[in-house]
């Protein structure tokens, strides 16, 4: 018996449609940053929310964590960046970062 042919779902390599491999480094960073910018984007929210009712206090003290949270956007911006240029796993043009 030889036919593991068309239904060989083995081997679970997964392409993407350029038929390059994803690059596992690059997607982690990325999943990081933009992990990052989603809890930016909560406290955004919430101050915002804090703005408009008027309660200064929490609104300060939001502003406080926001600063360092975008501290760390930025290094996971760049780290993600670095990676790309140093590993050239995707074309910087086609790139936010
Ligand atoms: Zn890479």
């Amino acid at each position: 018996m030889a036919d593991a042919g068309p239904n060989d779902v083995s081997s679970g390599r997964k392409r993407e449609s350029g038929g390059t491999v994803q690059c596992q480094e690059r997607h982690r960073l990325h999943e990081q940053f933009q992990a990052i910018q989603k809890e930016l984007d909560d406290l955004v929210t919430q101050q915002f929310a804090a703005f408009r009712a008027n309660d200064e206090r929490r609104f300060w003290r939001l502003n406080q964590k926001l600063e360092p949270m975008r501290d760390r956007q930025e290094r996971a911006r760049l780290a993600l960046r670095k990676h790309i240029r140093t590993h050239r796993c995707q074309p910087l043009e086609s790139s936010r970062f």
